[in-house]
Parts: C-alpha cells; sequence; structure tokens
C-alpha cells in the first residue's frame, strides 16, 4: 500500500522485536497525527506479551499535552523528556520531518542504537537508520496502522481512537486530496474496533471554552487581504497575540482552529495565521487551497510541512514575518 520497501518494514520490526526496550518520540507541539500516531504504537507495544517497556515523549519544555488531544488513550506512556533515557537502544520518530523537530529529543534520537523514522512529509530527508517515509500516505497514522499490523498486533479501540485521530486531522475531516480510498478502508477497520467517531470529531472541532468566542473575534476583527499577494492568488491573514490568549485565558494551541475559518476566504489562495507563543515569538500556520506549494515556502522561511498546509517561526514582529512570506510567494 506504501512506496516503502519490504527490506525497510521487515528491518523495522526485526529492530523493534528484538528491543529490550522501545522509545517513542514525536515532533514538538504535536498535532492528532504526531501524538495519535505514537500513542497508538505506544499502547500496542505495551499490550504485547511480555510487556515490553515503552516510553513516549515529545521535546516540549514545559512539556504539556495540547488541551484539545488528552482524549487520547494511552497518556499514562507519557514522560517528560528529562525522564528519556540519553542513549535509547530504539527510538521510532513519528511525523516528524527532520531531526530538530524532535526538539530536546532530538539528541537522544541521534545517539540511539537504531533509529526508525515514520513519516509522511516530502521534505524529510529520512534521517533515520530505518525509515518508514511515504509522502504519498494521507498521515503518519497510516503508515503506524501498518506497522502496527506487521508487528502482529491486533487493533484495540485505546489503538483505534489514536490512529483515527490522526487520520481524522491529516485529511482534514476526509476532506482533503489525500483521502484515498485506502484511508477509507482503514478508517472502516478503525471503526470496527467499536471507537465513536462523534467523539474525535467533537473533541478535535467542535468544541472550544466560551473565551474561544472572544479570541476569534479579536482575530477576525484585524483580518487582512491583499489580492495582488502570491502573483494575483491572493493572500488573507489575521494574529493572535499573546494579549487576545490572556484576556481569554487560553493556551497558544487553543488558536490552532483559527486558520480553518480565515482559509474559508475566496478571493485568497494562501491564508495565514500568525500566533504569538508566550515567549513572544510568531507560529505561522499557513494553508493553499489548490496551487500555491505552502510547504517549499514555509521551508524557505526556515520552517516546513506539506504542499497545503505548512509554517514557519519567527522572531521579528507579526509584520515583518508575512512580508517575509509574501516575498517568498512573490518570486514565483
Ligand atoms: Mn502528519
Amino acid at each position: 500500500m506504501t512506496t516503502i520497501s519490504e527490506a525497510d518494514w521487515s528491518a523495522a520490526v526485526k529492530i523493534i522485536d528484538g528491543a529490550g526496550q522501545v522509545c517513542l518520540a514525536c515532533h514538538v507541539r504535536p498535532d492528532a497525527d504526531a501524538l495519535g500516531s505514537m500513542l497508538a504504537v505506544a499502547v500496542a507495544l505495551a499490550s504485547r506479551t511480555g510487556d515490553l517497556p515503552v516510553v513516549a515523549s515529545f521535546g516540549d519544555d514545559p512539556f504539556e499535552v495540547p488541551g484539545i488531544l488528552r482524549f487520547l488513550p494511552g497518556q499514562s506512556l507519557l514522560r517528560r523528556p528529562a525522564e528519556y533515557p540519553d542513549q535509547p537502544e530504539v527510538v521510532i520518530s513519528f511525523d516528524a520531518a527532520s531531526i530538530d523537530r524532535l526538539g530536546r529529543l532530538a539528541g537522544p534520537a541521534e545517539a540511539a542504537g537504531a533509529l526508525i523514522v515514520l513519516d509522511h512529509h516530502a521534505s524529510n530527508p529520512g534521517f533515520g537508520t530505518v525509515n518508514l517515509v511515504d509522502p504519498a500516505s494521507a498521515a503518519t497514522a497510516v503508515l503506524a496502522a501498518e506497522l502496527i499490523d506487521r508487528l502482529g498486533i491486533t487493533l484495540t479501540q485505546d489503538i483505534a481512537l489514536g490512529l483515527y485521530a490522526g487520520l481524522v486531522t491529516d485529511t482534514g475531516s476526509f476532506k482533503y486530496a489525500a483521502t484515498s480510498p485506502h484511508v477509507h478502508e482503514l478508517a472502516a477497520r478503525l471503526l470496527a474496533t467499536g471507537i465513536d467517531p462523534g467523539t474525535v470529531s467533537r473533541e478535535l472541532y467542535d468544541r472550544a471554552p466560551f473565551s474561544y468566542l472572544r479570541l476569534l473575534s479579536a482575530a477576525l476583527g484585524r483580518v487582512e487581504l491583499n489580492r495582488d499577494a502570491a502573483g494575483g492568488l491572493g493572500i488573507v491573514w489575521t494574529t493572535v497575540t499573546r494579549a487576545d490568549r490572556e484576556a481569554a485565558g487560553l493556551p497558544l494551541d487553543a488558536a490552532e482552529s483559527v486558520i480553518d475559518i480565515v482559509r474559508k476566504t475566496d478571493e485568497a489562495e494562501v491564508a495565514a495565521v500568525l500566533k504569538e507563543d508566550d515567549d513572544g515569538i510568531w507560529q505561522v500556520s499557513v494553508r493553499s487551497k489548490s496551487v500555491v506549494d505552502v510547504g517549499r515556502a514555509c521551508a524557505e522561511l526556515g520552517g516546513g510541512g506539506h504542499a497545503r498546509a505548512a509554517g514557519f517561526s519567527a522572531s521579528g514582529g507579526a509584520g515583518a514575518a508575512i512580508a517575509a512570506l509574501q516575498r517568498v510567494l512573490d518570486r514565483w
């Protein structure tokens, strides 16, 4: 089902089967695909007979699971980066396009006896000793499901929920072009375990505290449209400032879904939301509809991602960050 060779799959299975302990790592500020895939594999490995010790983490400091992902099963297997082995026997990385996306866990991953990379970013250079990287896969969850199958582990509801959350997120709730027949076949297998798809969409998309509406209102009140940008295709953008979040009492991840409203704009191929984090750094989410490769644009600005969904960080002002993005897009 993927472009990954049989030799690479067997190498990964052999490494995991022979390991005394397996350490898992997903990218910093994890989304549902990164954390869901990792926790699914963590639960699967921990459920195997023989009780394989499993350590799962991500390299954020402070270490905090995003609020909307706290419903994912397997969180008891999470450890802080400080509790992660310095020289693990085996590390499996999830949804990280490069080793620096592992943040504080990049060191342990590099020092690991074997590093298995599970990812679907086209820009992934293959930084592991075994690379299970397939840009044609809709989500890392697709690859995590195949790994679990190849390890001979039966899907349970706790495993399926993490995989389903990743699949839903990275296909835009089965709306994006990557939603292949295989995606729906996998979704059917996951639902057949008895998980409730309504719970996943409600937790991920359809709930927020009342103060979120105030934050959204502030952000939408500042929205800007430049029809001439991106070679006349147009860009729409806004900001979510630290002050907005402080007024609403919300963490950075609460601003994640603002982009889904901004990107509806008919007059713009590209949409961006600039979110000011607690250190005053702008975390910029960028989306495109059908033509512009925002992954390439964000890579030029030190970030990365996919052709239709990507991001970068900027330490100057928000104005400078959006100007830099427009300059890159105008060159094409
Ligand atoms: Mn992903």
